[in-house]
């Protein structure tokens, strides 16, 4: 193996590579779209088949485990008058939106957003996509159609999102129509249920479906900012009961800050025993709390990461909604989703960046399926940093000047 390594010709060179905060710099030798050789690499290249990194930390590609594409821009679309909504009044002018949506127009929207997050550095995205009987399965197509055409920039994983919920006429067929004509998992989403005992019940559905066609859930839990909410408990122990564990990713999770440390120690240590992953989409769950809940307190926007971290649990971290009706904020930056989870958790000791990092791309890509990390044989989705340190990228002006995806740059700032 190492003869065939010293007589190839690489596809890319990476020169004065930095691999870890204070570490030394090599060069990372990339072939065939992995990574084939870490060191002091004798082989030339041509001229435009090599980057100098200038000692610059170079780490694995960002992975944005929960966003919505084909809701993603909506804000070029709304008037002034249609922000700042209800739950209620936004869940109604989303269903006008969808009420006219078209294939074409749902491309225009996630294409852009699609390109601005390669130039960002996330290199895989998770998306969830609304399937129900307001849009039935257009916005499926359309991003089945995207997920083809930038396969080269970007890997893209469908979950197909109840927004509506899984007791409406024809929704649970719309589902698992999804699943068989290209979603590669299901969401999920309690709240938009009336009673407890319906939340606990779409839960339950969740499960049927997923068993039945053998998929992965992510369901997003939580996320009212509203204390009372929390259906998490429920979550996991349905997970062990139906013999699910490692299957199941939970996004949100707010609540888990709101309740008492013993009953929250109590709930993380069977998150991990069910293996559950554990999504954190920081500046949305932040901005969310919608009026009718105003009374509730503001500290409790974001789950407990670091002792989710602590035990052992996988957390990752997603941008969630992009410039939407949800969240017209959003810009898909990881970088900014990662300065904002470690100023509102208060994670800024070095080891905690170091977490914060492996939740913006290692722990996304196991979820994801992908081989990631700067290592020999490991996909070469890699990015190029303008910092010499981790704490220098997050508080960077998020520009990320290289971006390689499979051994490929796509793009260079
Ligand atoms: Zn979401």
């Amino acid at each position: 193996m190492e003869e065939k390594v010293t007589n190839m010709v690489y596809d890319l060179i990476i020169r004065n590579a930095r691999l870890k905060d204070h570490g030394p710099s090599a060069d990372i030798g990339i072939k065939d779209g992995n990574i084939r050789n870490i060191g002091n690499i004798k082989d030339t290249v041509p001229k435009d088949r090599e980057i100098n990194a200038e000692h610059n930390l170079v780490i694995p590609g960002f992975v944005n485990s929960h966003t919505h594409l084909d809701k993603a821009d909506l804000l070029s679309k709304m008037k002034p008058s249609q922000f700042g909504g209800t739950l209620e009044e936004n869940r109604r002018l989303i269903r006008e939106f969808k009420e006219n949506y078209t294939i074409a127009g749902i491309k225009e929207r996630a294409g852009r957003v699609i390109r601005e997050m390669a130039k960002e550095g996330i290199t895989a995205i998770r998306t969830q996509v609304d399937v129900d009987p307001t849009a039935e399965l257009l916005p499926l197509k359309a991003i089945c159609e995207l997920r083809k055409e930038y396969v080269h920039i970007v890997d893209i994983e469908i979950c197909a999102f109840p927004q509506e919920g899984v007791f409406k006429q024809g929704a649970r067929e719309l589902l698992e129509q999804a699943l068989n004509d290209g979603a590669d998992l299901l969401g999920g989403l309690p709240l938009v249920e009336k009673t407890e005992k319906e939340q606990k019940e779409h839960i339950d559905v969740l499960f049927e479906i997923a068993k039945n066609y053998d998929v992965e859930l992510e369901v997003q839990i939580d996320e009212s900012n509203n204390p009372e909410d929390f259906m998490l408990p429920y979550l996991v122990e349905k997970t062990i009961n139906e013999g699910y564990e490692g299957r199941v990713s939970a996004t949100h999770c707010i609540s888990l800050s709101k309740v008492d440390n013993k009953t929250a120690s109590g709930v993380i240590k069977r998150v991990k025993e069910a293996g559950i992953n554990v999504i954190v989409t920081p500046s949305c769950n932040l901005i969310t709390g919608f009026p009718e809940i105003r009374g509730s307190r503001s500290y409790n926007s974001i789950t407990r990461v670091r002792d989710l971290v602590e035990n052992g649990v996988n957390v990752a971290i997603g941008t969630d909604n992009i410039r939407d009706i949800f969240y017209p904020l959003g810009n898909g930056s990881m970088i900014r989703e990662m300065h904002v989870l470690a100023t509102a958790t208060r994670m800024s000791r070095v080891e905690d960046v170091v977490h914060i990092f492996d939740m913006a791309s290692l722990n996304g890509a196991k979820i994801l399926n992908l081989d990631y990390g700067v290592d020999v044989g490991r996909q070469a989705d890699l990015l190029i940093t303008g910092s010499t340190t981790k704490r220098g990228v997050i508080s960077s002006r998020e520009i990320i000047p290289y971006v390689v995806k499979n051994g490929r740059v796509v793009s260079q700032t």
